[in-house]
């Protein structure tokens, strides 16, 4: 047709690692397209993901911080939260960020086509937009379709008090009692925002901890913190029924003994994992294989079975996080404009902005455990630092984990105040080769959190034996 566009690359999806693919392919010279379905460009992460979540947290962190100044005799009066205006901040951070992405690709030259894009041949997409169908030929294309949170077939979701993370993010009221349902690092983060704004918080996890995956000690400091606040929190307890009435949403839950009992709320947030889009964009007519779940794999340069064809981010499997795409996104682009690059980072860290953050990287423990593989550890307790302790804050742990044979760090797991900040120079450790020597004797700032990560090395060492 008359408006029918190519693109040397085409991206399918503008998320943080399609953004970054386009961007990247655009910057080494190749003419490309940018394919979105959504109003503004930037996906889940800058619209209702990664960038929504962390305004609110911070806003959070504020109202629990100054709770908390009492206990050190400065009282503030009780907040007055106005949700039109908290929203409006909210929407200030994403919208000047996504506009910002509209600058950087008019800057670029990356043609963005607005619409739902779906393959009608192996250098083809038609894309389905507010005024027809655009015909999008291609010599490669980046699939960057990312992901959508799960459903469950026994919750009424239509009803507008089931939300998922992205309903929570709009911030419609504070509901008086909150289900959480789902303890990983959605759940738990949303769970915080409402803990904060006045919500009676309930969280209810199938596994028998909360953030499954992390190191149990980690979690534990978390654990008791969110106990002390929220109303409950089940473990190896399942949610069996939802059922919407006049007076809320009454809740049935079964424990790990096969007791059943029942609770309303007037609010239910479903965050039990996210599903990727890899069934919905006709894939098969490029001749691109897309697993049962909905992904799809990719070999070390991002490949996709079709030679020219890429796939990047949530699509192609975890962990579904935004620093994982946007270092897809590259590589992929980077391979398609003819340059060598593949895959190879050691590690990536996974972050729960709660309060306190949890953050690991690397291996945990457990599965070291679970895979025979010998480590051995230093433990940093932050009730002696002195950082932490000014704070007002002492629960957080600093834990690095060496290989025994050559000292050489594998792992890391933080959870405190800033874990998330904190990891990254764990990364950096590991992607490096450090040993535990280069930690110890690394001169870190005083006094800082980023002292347990020396302290921690120290620990191990045995260069330092006595805490303060
Ligand atoms: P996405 O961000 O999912 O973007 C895909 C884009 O493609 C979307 O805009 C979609 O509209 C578009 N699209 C899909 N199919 C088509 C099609 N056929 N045609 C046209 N357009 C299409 N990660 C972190 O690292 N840190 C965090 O703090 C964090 N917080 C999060 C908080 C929440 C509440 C949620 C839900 C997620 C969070 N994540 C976080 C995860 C992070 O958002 C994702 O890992 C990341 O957005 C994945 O990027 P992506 O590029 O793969 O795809």
């Amino acid at each position: 047709g008359k408006g029918d566009v190519h693109g040397e690359v085409v991206v399918l999806g503008s998320g943080p690692g399609g953004y970054t693919a386009a961007f990247r392919a655009a910057d080494l010279g190749k003419n490309v397209v940018l394919i979105e379905a959504n109003n503004s460009l930037g996906g889940v992460c800058l619209n209702v993901g990664c960038i929504p979540s962390k305004a609110l947290l911070h806003v959070a962190k504020v109202i629990t911080e100054a709770e908390e100044m009492s206990a050190h005799g400065v009282t503030f009066a009780k907040p007055e939260i106005d949700l039109d205006e908290l929203r409006a901040f909210k929407d200030s951070v994403v919208g000047k960020l996504t506009g910002g992405l509209d600058g950087l690709a008019k800057g670029r030259k990356v043609k963005v086509v607005k619409g739902y894009g779906k393959f009608t041949g192996p250098n083809m997409i038609a894309v389905e937009g507010a005024d027809g169908t655009t015909n999008v030929s291609f010599d490669q294309c980046i699939i960057a379709a990312g992901s959508e949170p799960v459903a469950l077939p026994f919750i009424p979701h239509d009803d507008p008090r089931v939300i998922d993370s992205t309903g929570a993010l709009e911030l419609k009221d504070i509901p008086g009692r909150m289900l959480v349902l789902g303890g990983g690092i959605i759940g738990l983060e949303m769970a915080c925002v409402y803990d904060a704004l006045g919500s009676k918080v309930t969280v209810v996890e199938l596994m028998d901890q909360i953030i499954p995956g992390a190191d149990k000690d980690i979690v534990k400091p978390l654990m008791q913190r969110i106990k002390g606040r929220y109303e409950n929190i089940f473990l190896k307890t399942k949610v069996t029924a939802v059922e919407a009435l006049d007076e809320g949403l009454k809740v049935t839950f079964e424990d790990d003994t096969g007791k059943s009992f029942s609770d309303t709320f007037d609010k239910v947030l479903v965050a039990v994992g996210r599903k990727p889009n890899g069934k919905l964009i006709d894939a098969a007519n490029a001749g691109v294989a897309v697993d049962d779940r909905g992904f799809i794999a990719v070999d070390n340069q991002q490949r996709t079975g079709v030679s020219h064809i890429f796939a990047i981010g949530d699509v192609v499997g975890q962990p579904m996080l935004a620093h994982k795409a946007v270092h897809e996104g590259k590589v992929a682009a980077e391979v398609a404009s003819g340059e060598k690059r593949a895959f190879d980072a050691m590690v990536i860290p996974s972050v729960a902005y709660t309060d306190p953050e949890v953050a690991w990287v690397g291996m945990t423990e457990t599965q070291a455990k679970a895979q025979g593989v010998k480590v051995e550890k230093g433990v940093f307790p932050w009730a002696a630092s002195g950082k932490s302790l000014s704070n007002g804050r002492s629960e957080g742990i600093t834990k690095l984990l060496f290989n025994p044979d050559d000292q050489r760090v594998v792992g890391a797991a933080i959870v405190g105040t800033n874990a998330g900040d904190l990891i990254a120079e764990v990364a950096l450790a590991i992607e490096m080769g450090a040993d535990a020597v280069d930690l110890g004797h690394t001169i870190h700032p005083h006094p800082t959190l980023s002292e347990t990560v020396n302290f921690a090395a120290e620990m191990f060492e045995g260069t330092i034996t006595d805490l303060i």
